[in-house]
């Protein structure tokens, strides 16, 4: 679900030597849409830490084609998650034997220039978090060292503000990832606010939302309405309407339905599969909606186990195809945890850090059958669960224990001559497709909390994606979490009742270089320098940026990597349901709501030009009336629950509607892009027509109307909206229109 701030963080290990990978060069070229091509060639510091030698233990590791295969029987490959259609092609350039693993090589710069006891050169991270441990005192309570740490914090800025002014961070409202960030704040020599301030900062860091205060300035670490939309049911259906478009690209997420009311069309569609293939044996795993931490969650083998008895009523749930054949690593199922930052939403960008967590299951793995089912140590790989395990192993290394870098399990599969490199590729995919499905809805809230043109901060925010490798390699969505922890101590019961937070060395290696190197990408400072230098703001967003004076010099390279812009190319055709949400946000009127009323969607019809003789407005007004009643009654609303408007995702039901409707037999997303672009140019002629109005030229002329919304004059049947067939002509068509013809 979206959010999971409260969860406990990871175990309590020696200094380890920095792994991960190298994104960069795990690219492939793309089959048209698929892979990525990666333009670097460079294979910069490939040093991986922790290579496990082959056969310690890993008889469970089975990547495809590797291993026992024929010992699993051959049963369902979930619906909708077919392999070999999602497979990139890959670069010619294989992967060394171990997946290339960050650097995290200082760039070129005077290391040692920096102050001791300045905290700014993280040389190793075990290094830096012996540093850490020293300044927190070992052996304190969490409270006690956070009170230590915010003193020391405070004396340690104010010195350096007065040499420098450095960049400001609100840091009153962290929560749970304050300890890492203030790391990052010493690292970066920031100037820490951990109280707040009267003045505005330059940045604003909070632990769980975007609404947590009234900012009108500077940068926020959440978007407004991000945990809504990653929400378990919202993704569901975001996932869904991208599936609808492009099934083949969207089949990296479990088919899923909601529940209540999509209760009668699972038992159908269950029923039918069945029918079809009797040798299919399901399992499916029932997820509440907001639950978090395996929260509520339990697999079934048939639709009527589905507990409907109280609490599905009150807690809506999805229920999804389980992956009953995931990789196994030292027998032991295990997920992803993938840091994600999503830097902007206009112009978009993504960053994917290169190294990630792996939480792992604290039981032997073994496919579903009625008698395990309900075993949670087998099944779930929440860490929140499996800390409760008498096997949970706290491990001194990245590449052992019950959770581990992600960069040591590729290292390990590689050694096994896993393509790690093609993992990598499709990961990379599913990150930025999951996001493309995202930002429409995202863009809405957006427009509702901070209106263009009025006085507001901008956003970013990491996510942690969650996610599943099946066993033969292909990665599977889980979940995406607005508020993955970044927590980097656990809690250690030291006698009955008495317990100390412990540093967590995995979670600190991977989360104050995520936190870090998001600070570093944000920097307000260097975006001056940046604005300085370069004419075009699309133009710097498409590179990171490079190593600025001070502090910056003597941090290692980043640990995030722009994927977009970067493969724009590949994925940019994806991005329709944002067109869609552009004429939604368009026609939504007052600013501040997210709902459409009937007004705002008889201007969309009317402006487009989308009713004719064959669809009146009063059947327009019908088709209103019918998909908001019934998306309003199935009650999951975030925001503006006194508001009984249309909803982007009822918009863009009735969108597909009318697409269909016009444009038939045609494949969906080719009928929702032919619309798209009738409406764009529509609204474009229109708009052209009212700036020359606007003008005077209008008159001038003698040929437009009065208004824009004027009828214009009855046009040859086979040119109306819904007799018009190609975009083209269309286009021809609204550019007689502009020049007044
Ligand atoms: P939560 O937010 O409660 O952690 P998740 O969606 O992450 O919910 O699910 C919890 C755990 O259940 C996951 O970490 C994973 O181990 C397992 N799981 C979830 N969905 C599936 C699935 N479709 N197939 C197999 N395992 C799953």
């Amino acid at each position: 679900m979206g959010t999971e701030g409260v969860e406990p963080a990871g175990m309590g290990t020696e200094a380890v030597e920095p792994a991960g990978l190298e994104p960069a060069e795990l690219g492939t070229a793309g089959t048209g849409t698929e892979g990525i091509e990666s333009a670097e060639t460079g294979t910069e510091g490939i040093e991986p830490a922790g290579q496990e030698p082959v056969g310690l233990g890993t008889e469970g590791t089975e990547p495809a084609g590797m291993g026992t295969a024929g010992t699993e029987p051959a049963e369902m490959e979930p619906a909708g998650l077919e392999p070999a259609e999602m497979e990139p092609a890959r670069e010619a350039e294989e992967p060394p034997g171990c997946p290339a693993l960050p650097a995290e090589a200082p760039q070129d710069g005077p290391a040692a220039a920096v102050p001791p006891g300045e905290g700014a050169l993280p040389a190793a991270p075990g290094q830096e978090r012996e540093r850490e441990r020293g300044r927190r005192g070992a052996g304190s309570t969490g409270r006690a060292a956070r009170g230590r740490a915010r003193r020391a914090s405070g004396r340690h800025t104010g010195g350096e503000s007065a040499r420098r002014p450095g960049v400001t961070v609100d840091s009153s409202k962290a929560k749970t990832s304050l300890e890492a960030l203030k790391i990052s704040l010493r690292q970066l020599r920031w100037k820490e606010f951990p109280f707040g301030r009267r003045l505005p900062c330059d940045i604003y860091w909070h632990g769980v939302s975007f609404h947590d205060s009234n900012i009108f300035s500077g940068q926020v670490n959440k978007f407004p309405g991000m945990m809504e939309t990653v929400r378990k049911i919202t993704l569901s259906r975001a996932m869904r309407t991208m599936q609808d478009l492009f099934p083949l690209e969207y089949n990296f997420y479990p088919r899923s339905w909601i529940l209540p009311e999509e209760l009668p069309l699972f038992v159908a569609e269950v029923r039918m599969m069945k029918d079809s293939n009797p040798s299919w044996k399901p399992t499916f795993i029932v997820k509440p909606d907001g639950g978090c931490q395996g929260d509520g969650i339990y697999l079934i083998k048939d639709p009527s186990d589905i507990r409907l008895t109280g609490s599905i009523q009150i807690r809506p749930a999805v229920v999804q195809e389980y992956i009953c054949k995931p990789l196994l690593v030292d027998k032991m199922k295990f997920d992803i945890r993938l840091y994600v930052l999503l830097k902007s939403l206009e112009p978009l960008e993504i960053y994917i850090a290169k190294d990630g967590l792996s939480r792992f299951c604290t039981e032997p793995y073994q496919e579903p059958t009625l008698k395990n089912l309900h075993q949670v140590f087998m099944h779930l790989t929440n860490y929140s669960l499996n800390i409760h395990s008498g096997n949970f192993i706290h491990s001194d290394s990245v590449n052992t224990g019950s959770k581990r870098t992600f960069s040591s399990i590729l290292c390990r599969l590689s050694s096994r001559g896993a393509d790690v490199k093609k993992l990598w590729s499709d990961i990379i995919s599913l990150v930025i497709k999951t996001i493309i499905a995202l930002t429409p809805e995202l863009k809405v809230y957006y427009q509702s909390d901070i209106p263009a043109g009025k006085p507001g901060p901008t956003c970013f925010q990491i996510l942690g994606f969650d996610i599943l490798l099946m066993k033969n390699l292909k990665p599977v969505l889980l979940e995406v979490n607005a508020n993955p922890s970044m927590r980097i101590e656990h809690e250690q019961e030291l006698s009955p009742g008495v317990f100390e937070n412990v540093p967590s060395p995995v979670d600190e290696e991977v989360k104050v270089a995520v936190i870090r190197d998001t600070l570093r990408l944000v920097d307000p400072q260097k975006k001056k320098r940046k604005d300085t230098q370069c004419p075009s703001a699309e133009a710097a967003s498409e590179e990171p940026p490079e190593a600025a004076p001070g502090a910056e010099a003597a941090l290692p390279s980043l640990c995030l990597k722009q994927v977009f812009p970067k493969y724009a190319k590949q994925f940019s055709y994806l991005r329709l349901v944002d067109r869609v949400a552009a004429l939604f946000i368009r026609f939504l009127g007052v600013r501040g709501t997210t709902k459409l009323g009937p007004t705002g969607f008889r201007t969309f019809i009317r402006n487009c030009k989308l009713s004719n003789s064959n669809f009146s407005m009063a059947a327009v007004d019908i088709l209103y009336i019918d998909i908001t009643r019934r998306w309003n009654s199935m009650g999951i609303d975030h925001k503006d629950s006194g508001n009984s408007g249309m909803c982007l995702q009822a918009f863009v039901e009735a969108f597909f509607c009318l697409a269909q409707k016009k444009y038939k037999s045609r494949p969906l997303h080719e009928q929702v892009a032919s619309l798209v672009e009738l409406c764009e140019c529509r609204l474009a002629a229109l708009h052209g027509k009212r700036l020359l109005w606007g003008c005077g030229l209008g008159q001038r002329h003698g040929a437009l109307p009065a208004t824009a919304t004027a009828p214009s004059p009855p046009r040859p049947r086979h040119q109306q909206v819904f007799g018009l067939q190609k975009p083209p002509q269309l286009r021809a068509l609204v550019c007689r229109d502009a020049a007044g013809s």
